[in-house]
Parts: C-alpha cells; structure tokens; sequence
C-alpha cells in the first residue's frame, strides 16, 4: 500500500494585499491553485476549485482527476456568470492524487495554468508539468531563454486556466510511486522568486515535509515575495514493496486531456542521462497535443483575467492618446492664409497628425495689405488660444494697417501674444 507524509505552508508575501492561493492536502489528494482577479474573486476562484475538486475526486483513476479538475472549471464559469462581481475570476490548479491504475497505485497528476509540480527523485529535481503561460509558449518556441523568461514583463500572462470558458484543457501524468520521492506542488510566487537550485537543494537538506515548506516560503519571501506563496510537499513513504529496477522507462506516462496516444516518459533509474531526459520530456507533451488543440486552446484561453486586463489597459490607453491628440489638434486656432485672403483655422498649423485644420472665419483682410513682420508670421501661421483672441489679432493688424505707421520689429501687440510656428 502507499503512504504518504504531507507538510504544507502558504504566504501572502511581501506584496500583496490578500493571499488568493489556496491549498488542499487531505491523504490522497493534494493541490494548490492561484487564484486571479480583483475584489477577493482570486480568492474566491482558488477556493471554489479546490473545494469542488475534493468534492469531485475519489481514487478510481486519473480520468476521475481530470473530470474533477473539468467539474470545478464548470462551477467556476457558473458562479461567474452568476455573481457580476466575480465576473472574469479564473485561477490555475495543480493537483496530485493517489489512484488506481492498471490494477496498482498510480500517482495522477492534473494541471492546468502555471503552478507547477516537481519531483525531487535520487536528489534530482525534475519539473513534471509544464507552465501554460506565454513566456513558456515563446520558450519552447525558442523566441526567448530560460533567463529571458525568468525576467520576462510578462510572465503572468497565462495561456490556459480554469474560470474563462465552458470547455477546458487537462494535462494529465501518472507516475509510479517509488519510495524516497518528494513531490512539490508550488504556486508561481515560489519558482519566480527562488531559483530551482535552491528549491532542490531545500528539498535534500530538510526532511521534514512541513519544515521544508516553511523553509521555501521564507526563502521567497527572504528574495522579494511579489507574489503569494503556496508550497505543498508529498513524501512517499511507502511504495508497497515496488521493485525500482523493474519500473524503467514506464515510469512517468504523460496522458493528454482526451485519450490521446500516450507517451512514455523518463525513469529517474533508468540511464545516465537523466537530466536531459527530463528536459526532452518536459517538452514531450506538446508533440502528441494536435496542433488544432493547442490553438484551439490558445484562442479560448487568449481571453484570460491578466490577458484580459492588459489588453483593456491597452485600449484605455489607446483611447487615452487618441483623445489627447484630437484635444490638442482641435483646442486652438491660428491665423494664416487661403490665397491672397487672410483667415481663421482652428487646429494646428500644418495640422497634428490626422487632424487637418479646418477653416471657420473669412476675413476681410488681404496679405499683400499685411505689412512685415505679421505678414510673414501669418504666412506661417499665428497660434491663438480661442476663437476671439484669434479675431482681435487680426483687427490688431488692420488697426495697424489704417494708421499706416509700419510697426518696428516687435512681434508683440496690446493684449495679444503672437507666436509663429
Ligand atoms: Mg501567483
């Protein structure tokens, strides 16, 4: 029979106001999720998942895990629409749970979004699932690295998570339980803050499972704690005498969300080679997903809260810079020219980008009558602030005119401030 030991801890960091992480450790069954959006509906998310994921699950198999994992989708996409003021709530969920599979113990693992399960086996850290984020997506695509996306502005932005539409994409693992493995469900406030080194290197050092959980947390709080922080840790205990030579290269199978084909995965005994197998299968998955499912799952998923909210930010931004310029382009007038005649334009000289001035006012005025400077100002065009300040300007310049005395080389006239340009 397997057995496990569990130690857990969770923080809301340094940052933030309130912790929407939430964390479920009950013998058998263990996840976190990372709950978002405003007004507590992260918190509220995270819960709601959870909740109806332990309501869901019993340890008949992995395809139980992932129904369950669907069902809280559901009831997230249900009490959104049914509560406007948790409308575009959403949260990620990484779970694992002992189940019954081909007749033995089998651990399955479920996620979705970017909180991550790790496996610390022979003193090798191997991340199992794989982030659904952008910054994953540009790093498998090769368009970023490791360290780019370690940094990267936008590595919250999620490509999957549940909460954001009716239907929702699992990815599914099982795993041999071998005795000796430590197993670490963590939120992304934990892996941003705290390189993997140091994760593993905690994982070695402390055996109790809820020190080393503590201890984590403290190390990302200790770097910055920007986020919430949710570490859960599974020990095996108990493996029910499973011989580790016979387990091989069956041992991690990554089973996609529909009965694809599966794929085998790497045996933490099987060869000398065992980090670069892990890479090679963390990225396994994506070979067997249909490329329709995963853009599928792109779009569907594109509409996330964050991607939802930097996109918003953008069109309010948008709005904001084409308002300025139309305000600035349309506020003030300038007198200049249309031929020999002398006129009033509201706009900017030259005209601001799209917006080209527009004539309000004829005058009587002709420009061979205008005498130096102002004509050669009016040529180019004189900024005044309103309407009428643009209309005493130009009785200014016929007074100056009918009283046939040519002004010296001021530009300056009572009252008025002329500016060329
Ligand atoms: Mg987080």
């Amino acid at each position: 029979m397997t057995r496990f030991a569990w130690g857990s801890a969770t923080d809301t960091g340094r940052i933030r106001q309130a912790n929407e992480d939430a964390l479920l450790t009950v013998d058998g069954l263990f996840a976190v999720a990372d709950g978002m959006g405003g007004h507590q509906a992260g918190e509220v998310a995270s819960h709601l998942a959870l909740d109806t994921l332990a309501g869901a699950f019993n340890s008949a198999g992995t395809d139980v895990l992932v129904a369950a994992v669907e069902q809280a989708n559901a009831a997230l996409v249900e009490r959104a629409a049914t509560d406007p003021g948790l409308a575009g709530m959403g949260t990620t969920v990484c779970a694992m749970a002992l189940v019954e599979a081909h007749g033995s113990d089998a651990i399955a693992v479920v996620n979705v979004g970017d909180s991550r399960l790790y496996l610390l086996s022979d003193g090798e850290l191997h991340q199992i699932t794989e982030d659904h984020s952008l910054v994953a997506t540009l790093q498998r695509q090769g368009r970023i690295t490791a360290d780019e996306a370690a940094v990267h502005p936008q590595r919250n932005i999620l490509t999957r998570a549940l909460g954001i539409d009716g239907r929702v994409l699992v990815d599914s693992w099982e795993i041999m339980p071998v005795i000796g493995d430590r197993y670490l469900l963590c939120s992304d406030g934990l892996f941003n803050e705290v390189d993997e080194p140091r994760i593993a290197a905690t994982l070695r050092r402390l055996a109790d499972p809820t020190e080393a959980a503590q201890e984590l947390v403290r190390l990302a709080n200790e770097n910055a704690g920007r986020d919430n922080i949710t570490c859960v840790i599974v020990d095996v205990l108990d493996d029910a005498g499973r011989d580790p030579s016979n387990i091989g290269n069956s041992r991690i199978t990554y089973r996609s969300a529909k009965s694809d084909p599966e794929l085998t995965g790497f045996g933490p005994t099987a060869d000398s080679a065992n980090s670069s197998a892990a890479e090679s299968n963390a990225a396994e998955p994506h070979a067997d997903e249909p490329a329709i499912v995963r853009l599928r799952a792109m779009l569907t998923s594109t509409m996330t809260w964050r991607v939802g909210l930097f996109l918003g930010s953008l069109a309010v931004l948008g709005l904001f810079v084409f308002g300025f310029i139309w305000w600035t382009g349309n506020r003030t007038y300038f007198v200049g020219t249309q031929g020999d005649q002398v006129v009033i334009y509201r706009g900017k000289p030259g005209g601001l980008l799209w917006i080209e001035p527009e004539l309000v006012e004829n005058t009587d005025l002709e420009l061979n009558a205008v005498p130096d400077p102002y004509r050669s100002a009016v040529v180019a065009g004189v900024e005044q602030p309103t309407l009428s300040a643009a209309r005493t300007y130009v009785r200014n310049v016929e007074n100056v005119i009918d009283k046939q005395t040519p002004p010296s080389t001021t530009t300056s006239l009572p009252g008025v401030t002329t500016t060329t340009g």
